[in-house]
């Protein structure tokens, strides 16, 4: 303890009441009454309007808790993580590279921070052995010395609510790796690199800003107070770039059955709002394929983005890690903002060029379909009428069989 006791007791308090500003804070005080009142009547109000939400028979749309924990999505944390994530630092996220370790453990270490289930032994790491992927593929020049190429998978699952339906699954995924640097991405890229010193392909677009829209979606479903009533998976990718090798590692070795995993909603190049498709639009691809696309479209009326069917899409289902469950029948779709745009596979796509208030409104309208969805009892299903799903609906036949718990199929 500081000072001298005996000397503060001698002390005269260093300021008195003021009697006349006393009863002005009175009269003050007086006129407030009226309004502080209104005030406590619409707080109460707003806490029965949530209350009732939150103890409604419906299960669809937006309610007050989820639109409070949206708030953690912010244009400058979605730009915090990514200028990290797409930095020099990292050197391009090649698979596999020190630097793709690097990005495994910050986006763990997000995961960490929002208290997800870690799925492998304790850990948010699923080893990936990708080394029998690549022989087969003959892509010789990405084989180390040792003949081994493995990565890590970053898998965090946020638990759902309902005794039945927690035990079905929704994935939300983003592919973390790049193409590295101009050692690494030949053949990986079309574009000539330029006479300046940037040897960094940084992968901001592509996929820097799934992956960290996966991040803030795992952040602001934790922020939940009441928890939905199916599972969420947030996963992350390796091996992307080498042909959609970590998610096929994964739906080879999945940490929960897929028979129980009704959805896969993967997020690539949701960054850039200059390439393809105009700024306040969005589009998925395999649009009409499930009926994924309608629930974006409905959402989206709120946010003033634009879900749209583009016939371009259909042509990109394929080329993202969504793929990688449609071979299995499960329903899915990759979100975007662009199909192409400038940079891609650039040593230009950095973290300055991505319109990161779009991103967030994007995310935001995300985070309501997974709600939606992880509410809902139907589970989503492929178009029969669409003949371009035939073969992932005969896929879905084998691997939901006997799956009594997720229905229309
Ligand atoms: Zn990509």
């Amino acid at each position: 303890m500081r000072g001298r006791p005996e000397a503060r007791h001698r002390r005269r308090p260093r300021y008195r009441v003021n009697r006349l500003s006393l009863s002005r804070m009175r009269s003050n005080l007086n006129r407030l009454l009226p309004l502080v009142a209104v005030c406590l009547g619409l707080f109460s109000a707003g806490l029965f309007l949530e209350a009732s939400h939150a103890h409604s028979q419906q299960p669809l749309g937006p309610n007050a808790d989820l639109r409070q924990a949206l708030t953690a999505i912010t244009p400058a944390s979605l730009r915090g993580d990514l200028s990290f994530l797409s930095s020099d630092a990292l050197g391009g996220r090649y698979t596999p590279s020190a630097g793709l370790d690097v990005a495994a453990n910050f986006i763990a270490s997000r995961f960490r921070a929002s208290d997800l289930d870690a799925p492998v032994d304790g850990t948010y790491f699923q080893n990936a052995d990708l080394t029998a992927y690549l022989k087969a593929k003959s892509n010789k020049h990405v084989i180390p010395a040792d003949g081994q190429v493995q990565c890590k998978n970053v898998i965090g699952i946020f638990r759902g609510s309902d005794p039945v339906l927690r035990n079905t699954y929704i994935i939300v995924s983003a592919h973390y790796d790049h193409i590295g640097t101009l050692k690494t991405a030949s053949g990986l890229t079309s574009e000539k690199p330029t006479s300046d010193d940037d040897e960094i392909y940084n992968g901001a677009n592509d996929d820097g800003s799934g992956t960290v829209s996966v991040v803030a979606l795992a952040k602001a479903f934790a922020n939940l107070r009441e928890r939905p009533k199916r599972s969420i998976i947030f996963m992350t990718f390796c091996g992307e770039e080498l042909g959609l090798l970590g998610s096929r590692y994964y739906t080879e070795h999945p940490v929960v059955p897929l028979k129980q995993t009704i959805a896969d909603i993967n997020l690539e190049q949701v960054g850039r709002s200059d390439g393809d498709i105009a700024r306040g639009s969005a589009s998925l691809t395999g649009f009409g394929f499930t009926n994924l696309g309608a629930l974006f479209e409905h959402a989206a009326a709120s946010y003033g983005i634009r879900i749209y069917r583009d016939k371009r899409g259909d042509k990109y289902f394929p080329a993202s890690d969504n793929y990688s469950f449609a071979k299995y029948g499960v329903p899915d779709s990759t979100l975007c903002t662009a199909f192409e745009f400038p940079d891609y596979h650039g040593l230009k796509d950095e973290w300055g060029k991505i319109d990161y208030f779009q991103m967030a409104d994007l995310d935001k309208l995300t985070a309501e379909v997974i709600w939606t969805l992880a509410n809902s009892k139907t589970a989503p299903s492929w178009n029969a009428n669409n003949e371009k799903t035939k073969n992932f609906r005969d896929a879905a036949a084998v691997t939901y069989e006997g799956a009594s718990i997720v229905a229309a199929r």
